[in-house]
């Protein structure tokens, strides 16, 4: 099932994007498992050439003002809103998400392109610095960007979470090579063919297609920063690799992230929102609540709400606003997702709702599934299942909460339901997580783009969004001017009294609060 948008024309327009020879591969149309897209696929050889040409683009991108830069960006914004329909559609037909889905996905790179189009001209700015002696010496830091930047991203949001990280990428000045995953790879190149549409000068993003240790790790081993979003076992191999060239890079990686609902929460409408934090996208969210901790005098009662919300979820394949939830994106998906239901299930979990695959919506079609009683020796307790599975758990008190929910290598997102609001903040300041959502499973803080956005522990290094989502792509800079001779004494001081008066001034500046 071929979505509208997807013309021959622009297939063929699409396929130019990619910096490649002849080799070819196909992807899946994943409402149906029949084939979507034929596209073409790079050497190493063709990622030198990707890399090449960008160095030679970004020289000048750099150079100019960012006055100048930023006008794209506002006609990208632009022509990402006239054109959502055209990126829904791609999305939609190589994810097998639902429209919702889709359309809340390309919200993402809209909102942070007009974050960084407000906020790039006061971070990039070059900053007055406390020089070493005040009216002698002045500093100021400046940021330059890192060069040609490497973006590798997922399969599940595959337009946001390319564009929404090469954005700020462009914006601060640098080339960027792309690697997307070849599954999920025509909304991405749709968006390069948006950004050049809105002026962005030719050569300066390049899209390179192919398997992932191979076409990825010649990335790595030739940016100059990568951006990496993917899983904690290949964000670990990229680390190692950039480290071995001293390259820097953020890590947007895997997550078991808990929700906690309190003992004073409104049963009902906690339900109804928690349904969301944990079936968006099919569970294939790294956001997405997998574990949801409950107050053990609310446990049936909530449970009961909650597998009512539940079974309300619509599943279809289709291009309209119909289906709440849409498809796995892969075999693999589903058979992970089948494994961990089918293991609980042997070693005497309860399946309350769901449990089930549904070849009869689609091929990678599987019900959202409600599990109780699960234990330590099951795979979905501690593991990722990255699908539309979540286990309930009571708990006694706040502190036998949050006590459960730290209680996990991963620390990227947690939710906090209390009708409290004082109360549910204060015990999520306590959660080891880079996000916690109060009162909603994961859009209030993801779509807080003025606020930082990542992982503590095995979930990522460095963050997306905020100052740092824009300034880990620039190296800072300072320079300092000696305006008096200061640092040499005069010949005919000796260098004791030197000393002396070094000393008392260090003392004094301190006193005044100048060092
Ligand atoms: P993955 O690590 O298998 O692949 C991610 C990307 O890396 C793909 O483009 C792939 O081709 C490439 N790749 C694979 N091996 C590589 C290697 N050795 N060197 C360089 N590149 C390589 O992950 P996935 O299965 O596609 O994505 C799902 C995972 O991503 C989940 O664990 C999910 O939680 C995580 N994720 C995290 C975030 C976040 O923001 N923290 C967002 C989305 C997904």
């Amino acid at each position: 099932m071929r979505p509208g948008a997807l013309t021959d024309d622009l297939l063929d327009r699409l396929r130019t994007r990619v910096t490649a020879g002849d080799a070819t591969y196909t992807s899946t149309a994943v409402f149906t498992g029949g084939e979507l897209a034929t596209l073409p696929e790079s050497t190493t050889g063709d990622v030198t050439t990707a890399f090449e040409r960008a160095t030679r683009a970004q020289q000048a991108w750099a150079a100019a003002d960012l006055s100048a830069r930023l006008p794209v960006f506002e006609r990208f914004h632009d022509l990402l809103l006239k054109n959502r329909d055209t990126v829904a559609d791609l999305i939609q037909a190589e994810t097998g998400k639902s429209r919702r889905d889709a359309f809340e996905e390309l919200c993402e790179p809209a909102l942070v392109t007009s974050y960084y189009l407000r906020t790039a001209p006061k971070l990039l700015r070059p900053r007055k610095r406390a020089g070493l002696m005040p009216g002698a010496i002045g500093a100021a830091e400046h940021r330059r960007p890192k060069g040609v930047v490497g973006i590798i991203s997922p399969w599940n949001y595959p337009f946001a979470l390319a564009l929404g990280d090469l954005i700020p990428a462009l914006v601060a000045g640098n080339a960027v090579v792309l690697k997307p995953d070849s599954q999920t790879a025509l909304s991405p190149l749709y968006g390069a063919e948006l950004l050049y549409r809105a002026g962005l000068p030719e050569d300066l993003l390049q899209v390179v297609l192919g398997d992932g240790p191979t076409i990825g790790g010649a990335v790595v081993d030739t940016c100059d920063y990568i951006g990496f979003t993917g899983s904690t076992r290949t964000g670990t191999q990229i680390a190692e690799r950039a480290g071995k060239r001293l390259v820097g890079c953020s890590l947007e990686l895997g997550g078991k992230n808990p929700m906690l609902v309190l003992d004073d929460v409104k049963i009902a409408a906690t339900a109804k929102n928690a349904v969301r934090g944990c079936f968006a996208n099919a569970g294939q969210l790294c956001l997405s609540i997998e574990r949801i901790y409950v107050h053990d005098s609310i446990f049936d009662s909530f449970a009961e709400a909650f597998v009512a919300e539940t079974g309300k979820l619509r599943l279809s394949a289709g291009y309209d606003y119909g289906a709440d939830i849409g498809s796995l994106t892969s075999q693999r998906a589903l058979k992970t997702v089948a494994e961990h239901v089918d293991d609980a299930r042997a070693k005497g979990a309860t399946v309350l709702t769901g449990g089930r695959p549904r070849p009869d919506l689609g091929p990678f079609f599987y019900e959202p599934t409600v599990l109780t009683d699960v234990t330590p020796e099951m795979l979905c307790h501690a593991a990722e299942t990255f699908g539309p599975v979540v286990s309930l758990y009571p708990f006694a008190s706040d502190e036998e909460a949050v006590a459960l929910a730290n209680q996990t290598e991963y620390g990227l997102n947690a939710s906090v339901f209390g009708r409290d609001r004082t109360r549910a903040a204060a015990v999520g300041t306590r959660l080891r997580t880079g996000t916690v959502n109060i009162n909603d499973g994961y859009a209030s803080a993801y779509g807080s783009t003025d606020a930082p956005m990542g992982g503590m522990g095995v979930s990522g290094l460095g963050r997306r969004h905020g100052a740092e989502g824009l300034l880990k792509y620039t190296e800072a800079q300072t320079i300092a001017t000696q305006r008096v001779t200061v640092l040499n004494p005069p010949r005919w001081v000796p260098y004791g009294l030197y000393t002396k008066v070094m000393a008392a001034s260090l003392r004094l500046m301190r006193r005044i609060g100048l060092r």
